[in-house]
Order: C-alpha cells, then sequence, then structure tokens
C-alpha cells in the first residue's frame, strides 16, 4: 500500500491564509509587522534561503529588510547591528542566517538577539522556556513538523515517537515538542547502537540528520508516519532527504516528500513566528 503524501506546500498555504488574515488585522490597528534577516557573507545556499523568506513576508504582507555584511566584518561589528534591531520598534522579528563565517562565534552572535524577536527560537532563553513549558518562540523547523502533524490529525498523544538526530535546532526541541504532546520520545543520533531497534517500533519518525538513505522501507513500522527534515544535495544536482522515498512509502502511511515537505513549513514558520511578535509587542496589543 503507498503511502499518502504530506504535502508541505499545501500544508504552508493553509498555515499563510491564517498569517495573511492576522496580517490585516495589525494593519487595522495600525502596525506593520516587520522582519529583520542579517545575512553575512557570501555562502550561495544562505542567498537563497534568504531569498526564500523575503519572498515569503512580501506575500504575507510582512515588511522585511536584509542587512548584508561582508564576511570580513567584525563580531563586535555584527553585535551592534543586532543591539540596533532589538531596539528598532519597526522591527519584531531578527534572524541571523547560518552558517556564519568561522571568525564569528555563532552562540554569542545568536545569544545577543532579543528573545522577543528571536523568531527562529534559537535563543537559549526561548529554549530554557520551552523545557519548562512556557514557549515563546519555538524553533521554525520543529514547529513546522508538529503542524504538518497535527494538520494530517495525527495522534501524537500516547504514540512511541523517534527523533534522529539531536540538534539544538531540529532535533532537540522537536522532542521536548513531542513529550509535551505525551508521545513517548526516544532520541537517536551518532552514537545510538542498532538504529533499527528504535525506527521499527516508531508510529511516528522524524528523520533529521543530513545524509541520504538513512532510513529505509524496512526500517519502518508498517502504517508509521515518516517525517523526513533532511535536505541533501546529490552529486548530479537532485535534493533528497534522509528517508529512501520508494522503499519507505510502500511500508509507511503518511510521509513526507523532499523538496516539497517540511522545508516549505520552516519558512511558513518563520512568518507566523513574525507575526505572533508583531502581536505581542506593545503598539500590537
Ligand atoms: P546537525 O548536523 O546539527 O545534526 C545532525 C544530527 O544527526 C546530529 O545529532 C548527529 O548526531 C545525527 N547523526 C549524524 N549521523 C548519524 C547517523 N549515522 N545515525 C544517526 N544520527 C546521526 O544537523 P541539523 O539538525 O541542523 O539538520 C539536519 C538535517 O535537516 C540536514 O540535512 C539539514 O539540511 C536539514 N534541515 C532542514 C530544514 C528544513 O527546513 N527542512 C531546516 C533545518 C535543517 P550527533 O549529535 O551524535 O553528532
Amino acid at each position: 500500500m503507498a503511502a499518502t503524501l504530506l504535502d508541505g506546500a499545501a500544508i504552508a498555504e493553509h498555515v499563510y491564509s491564517r498569517v495573511k488574515q492576522r496580517v490585516h488585522d495589525l494593519r487595522s490597528r495600525g502596525v506593520q509587522p516587520g522582519l529583520a534577516a542579517v545575512l553575512i557573507g557570501d555562502n550561495p545556499a544562505s542567498k537563497v534561503y534568504i531569498k526564500n523568506k523575503i519572498r515569503a513576508c512580501s506575500e504575507a504582507g510582512v515588511h522585511s529588510e536584509v542587512h548584508r555584511l561582508g564576511v570580513d566584518r567584525t563580531e563586535p561589528e555584527v553585535l551592534a547591528l543586532l543591539g540596533r534591531l532589538n531596539g528598532d520598534p519597526r522591527v519584531h522579528g531578527v534572524l541571523v542566517q547560518l552558517p556564519l563565517p568561522p571568525h564569528l562565534n555563532a552562540e554569542r552572535v545568536l545569544q545577543s538577539i532579543s528573545a522577543a524577536k528571536d523568531v527562529d527560537g534559537f535563543n537559549w532563553r526561548n529554549l530554557g522556556a520551552m523545557v519548562a513549558g512556557h514557549t515563546l518562540f519555538a524553533p521554525c523547523t520543529p514547529l513546522g513538523v508538529i503542524t504538518m502533524l497535527d494538520y494530517a490529525r495525527v495522534p501524537i498523544e500516547g504514540c512511541n515517537a523517534v527523533v534522529i538526530g539531536r540538534s539544538m535546532i531540529v532535533g532537540k526541541p522537536l522532542a521536548l515538542m513531542l513529550i509535551a504532546r505525551g508521545a513517548s520520545v526516544s532520541v537517536c543520533h551518532s552514537k545510538t547502537h542498532d538504529l533499527r531497534r528504535y525506527t521499527s517500533a516508531a508510529d511516528v519518525l522524524v528523520v533529521a540528520v543530513g545524509r541520504p538513505g538513512l532510513v529505509d522501507g524496512a526500517m519502518i513500522k508498517p502504517g508509521a508516519v515518516v517525517i523526513d527534515v533532511g535536505i541533501n544535495r546529490l552529486p548530479d544536482g537532485r535534493l533528497v532527504g534522509d528517508v529512501e522515498f520508494a522503499s519507505a512509502s510502500s511500508v509507511a502511511s503518511l510521509i513526507t516528500p523532499v523538496p516539497g515537505g517540511v522545508g516549505r513549513m520552516t519558512v511558513a514558520m518563520l512568518i507566523a513566528n513574525t507575526v505572533t511578535a508583531a502581536e505581542r509587542s506593545p503598539t500590537g496589543d
């Protein structure tokens, strides 16, 4: 039996239609939501990501501005810019596109974004608040995954969920969010022995590693929901996820494609978080 496709583009459209209504409501109260993106250096993939985010802002009616800094900018210069954006009332959300040039300390840079404007959800205050169950901004990719599961009415409470990958931006926060929803969660990573023992027991399997073909159909429980977060560029130029789509989709009940899956949701959640920041701002009340 072939799995049903969890179409990120279609679900993202649904998210955008609600976001546009919220932007309309804010504008009618005289508030124009705004996102500032900081792009340092000339990484080609980062330029594409920024372009997609700016286009999404424009389609949703969110003001956006890109601050492009040369690769040789010093950390004090970057922190000074972030300080200005933190204090700018027209800017409700601030993001710094990763990766950063090696001479910049990503932790210090990300931690200098004010928690109230941290629409990527990478600030430790936001991550810590999540642990305590008081989420201010959830990181966009995990939030996109949860939104997709909700949209498809996947029962999370009581399920066995397995997350492969334990990064601060995807695996760990997603595990927290699934725990908060009542799932029993296993988190696997590069040190996990016998990955298949975990994956084959998963009702919901999320793979966020960055290795094409890490998971195939033989590792998946029949009827499982499979969310492929991975994005990998093959030597022939094709984009693929971490899950071997052909074999996995003959075993799973629901599966996300790559491209057209979680990636579309990540940007949609960034815009939604920016609108949330504007609603929370003193003028947005
Ligand atoms: P990281 O490199 O930060 O983390 C990768 C994780 O995978 C680590 O926890 C690592 O384990 C684990 N891992 C590595 N090899 C294995 C293995 N053989 N078996 C099991 N686990 C393994 O990556 P990110 O979390 O930032 O991103 C993961 C993937 O998701 C990438 O492909 C990235 O491009 C994609 N991505 C997609 C997004 C989207 O919008 N769709 C957004 C963000 C990321 P350990 O901790 O032990 O090293």
